[in-house]
């Protein structure tokens, strides 16, 4: 079974997939903590049964981000979280 099949999918904004990627920015303010809900999990993106065509693409959502809450409209993008310290095999 592959790390793919044991994490569970998560809907992600921008500031949560600017931040996953590249860290946070000194001297930022968030009213909400990007990645702040999925501490302890690490993420990438969600390609199962996509058009290659459309990976990366995202959609516009009202919904709340799963990484923090938000609940502002904005573009979000599929990921896959598993939990941290556990590799693909293991
Ligand atoms: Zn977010």
């Amino acid at each position: 079974m592959s790390a793919q099949t044991e994490g569970f999918v998560v809907i992600l904004c921008q500031d949560c997939v600017y931040v996953d990627a590249n860290g946070a920015e000194d001297g930022v303010e968030y009213d909400n903590v990007p990645m702040g809900l999925l501490d302890g999990y690490l993420v990438g993106p969600h390609y199962d049964g996509l058009d290659p065509d459309y990976w990366g693409d995202g959609f516009f959502s009202w919904g709340a981000c799963d990484g923090c809450g938000t609940g502002l409209g904005g573009m979000r993008w599929e990921y896959l979280a598993v939990p941290a310290g556990r590799r693909k095999g293991e």
